[in-house]
């Protein structure tokens, strides 16, 4: 279960991930504008992150997680969330915090998290009010 752990992802990977979990499914376009990359990146990313079995990926239809990739993105999704109450409270205005966050998510360990998460008494929602998924390791919450 660790063969597609967080850390073997890079930076456009991990936004691809946390931008479906976030959105559902999306177009190919519409991942294209959202991270700023061009259109035949995007289509190597997500056949890189299809391979990996981390997304369903149909080239007309659109992208969407598998359940592996679901469990994966809501490890980043959360990592990200506590950063950005931290960075909150930190003093930095929402969407800064989100920027700073997106950044470095998916390069912290899930034990620094932890005790971030520990120290800001748990959280449950960030800054902007999107629910902070519960658990990083175990796979019954929801
Ligand atoms: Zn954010």
């Amino acid at each position: 279960m660790r063969r597609s752990d967080i850390s073997g992802l890079n930076w456009s990977e991990k936004e691809c991930l946390r931008l479906l979990y976030d959105k559902g499914s999306m177009k190919p376009g519409e991942l294209a504008r959202a991270l700023k990359l061009s259109p035949s990146t995007i289509t190597e990313l997500l056949q890189k992150l299809a391979n990996k079995g981390l997304v369903l990926y149909e080239r007309y239809r659109g992208a969407k997680l598998s359940e592996g990739g679901e469990k994966i993105a809501k490890k980043i999704v959360k990592k990200h969330r506590i950063l950005e109450v931290l960075f909150v409270n930190l003093g930095l205005a929402n969407d800064e915090a989100c920027l700073e966050a997106s950044k470095i998510d998916y390069l912290v360990s899930e034990n620094l998290i932890e005790c971030i998460y520990k120290k800001l008494n748990y959280p449950t929602k960030c800054p902007c009010g999107k629910r902070i998924p519960l658990s990083l390791s175990s796979s019954y919450d929801e």
